[in-house]
């Protein structure tokens, strides 16, 4: 994390690029008007002294260091105060990336949940046992990340011996557990392999749950509900992305029902269910090429396309290590208010940029036809150089005291939750 932090800072932003172009010609601009300065003075039939010292002056007034400090200035002082607030900036791209977003998509499972999952119902079929049913899922779900194999390993009691472990990222896992393929999923992997879900297993009691399917050599043995919690912060964080005026998109690979409760629940008018890894990044794409500045949240190996293929990814705290691995941004708070900030804290870093540079080119377009006319001593030119420098360094410094969410007065965004749906 310190190192990805320090590459950060290293990293040269486009806009530095871009003043760093700028800069080359300013100077060579700054050094013919110090000439022509002193050249015009000594044909107006001065005294060299005079045209020396006003020559002088706009070398002095001219130096451009407060333009060359505008940017890296405030980046460094906006990405450091994200780091104190757990925001984790990658790179400098990313921060850039950030002043453009319109759209959020978020990931369910983990992101908007804790992703601390239970176990709320166990329905096996005929001939299987609950213990049987949970034991051959526990085994198998041995070898998996997925929150959904943190809520079914220790549910099932004793171990049994397995291996061969394969995980089909968003869909499932197969194991090889006492000596039989087993398989849990979701009914799109089972139904892959040729099987029939019962038409009574397929519908859960539980409302808004998970449900996965276990099958063992070609026969459904039966299905686990799983219920997981909302973060205590998602409903208030997406009310905040709202009032920052993002759209925000549910993007699972659950099924519709668990998928629209949770949408209803937040807020969240547009919603995509049972959505397979892959077509996470394309529908990812799909809404850059509509036109729309595109942030992934998400913690999955199943999102890890998708973050890459984002304007800007994030990855939440507890995530996978391919999530951060993919992810332009971590956030290692578990507060999801961190996805607002992360936004806000961009676009102030830029505004800040910006606010310099305009200032430090004012400053020397104002100053130097001063100069060169010699009203201005090169000692109070010296003076104004650095006072320049020290209100552009000072400005950037003011991002230190960003402050993160619950700085504005909340408001209702019902009404903006329609326009979004
Ligand atoms: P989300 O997109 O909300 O994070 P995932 O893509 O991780 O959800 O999972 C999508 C679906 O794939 C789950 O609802 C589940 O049915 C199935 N699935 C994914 N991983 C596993 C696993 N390890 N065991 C069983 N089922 C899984
Ligand atoms: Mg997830």
């Amino acid at each position: 994390m310190a190192a990805l932090a320090d590459r950060a800072q290293a990293d040269k932003a486009n806009v530095q690029r871009l003043v760093d172009r700028v800069c080359a010609v300013f100077v060579l601009v700054v050094l013919g008007c110090a000439a022509v300065t002193l050249v015009a003075w000594a044909l107006a039939g001065d005294d060299w002294g005079h045209g020396f010292a006003a020559a002088l002056s706009v070398l002095i007034i001219a130096c451009p260091c407060a333009l060359g400090l505008a940017t890296p200035t405030a980046l460094m002082a906006g990405i450091g105060r994200g780091a104190q607030l757990g925001i984790l900036v990658k790179g400098i791209g990313a921060l850039e990336a950030s002043r453009a977003v319109d759209t959020v998509v978020l990931d369910k499972t983990g992101t908007l949940t804790t992703g601390r999952m239970a176990v709320a119902d166990v329905r096996p079929v005929a001939g299987t046992s609950h213990e049987e049913l949970l034991r051959l899922a526990g085994a198998a779900e041995s070898g998996s990340e997925h929150p959904l194999a943190s809520a079914l390993v220790p549910a099932a009691g004793d171990v049994l011996p397995a291996g061969d472990f394969r995980t089909l990222a968003g869909l499932g896992v197969r194991a090889v557990v006492a000596g039989s393929a087993i398989t849990v999923g979701r009914a799109a992997l089972l139904e892959a392999d040729g099987l029939t879900i019962p038409p009574g297993l397929s519908s859960s009691l539980v409302d808004s749950a998970t449900t996965v399917f276990v099958a063992r050599e070609g026969e459904v043995l039966g299905a686990v509900d799983l219920t997981d919690e909302l973060r205590d912060s998602a409903r208030a964080a997406v009310a905040e992305l709202h009032r920052l005026g993002l759209r925000t998109v549910l993007l699972t690979g659950d099924h519709e029902g668990a998928a629209r409760a949770v949408a209803q629940r937040l807020g969240i008018g547009e919603v995509r269910a049972g959505v397979l890894p892959a077509d996470k990044a394309r529908i990812v794409r799909e809404l850059r090429e509509a036109g729309r500045c595109v942030a992934m949240v998400g913690d999955g190996i199943n999102d890890a396309a998708a973050l890459a293929s984002a304007d800007l990814g994030l990855a939440v705290a507890d995530g996978t290590d391919l999530a951060m691995k993919a992810a332009d941004v971590i956030l290692v708070r578990e507060d999801l208010h961190a996805v607002a900030d992360a936004v806000r804290l961009a676009r102030r870093t830029l505004a800040t940029i910006r606010g310099n540079l305009v200032w430090a080119f004012a400053y020397n377009v104002a100053a130097l036809p001063l100069a060169a006319l010699g009203l201005l001593n090169p000692l109070i030119a010296g003076a104004a150089m650095s006072l320049s420098s020290v209100l552009v360094v000072s400005n950037s410094m003011r991002l230190r005291s960003f402050s993160p969410h619950g700085t504005q007065p909340a408001r209702d965004t019902s009404t903006m939750d329609q326009d979004i749906g």
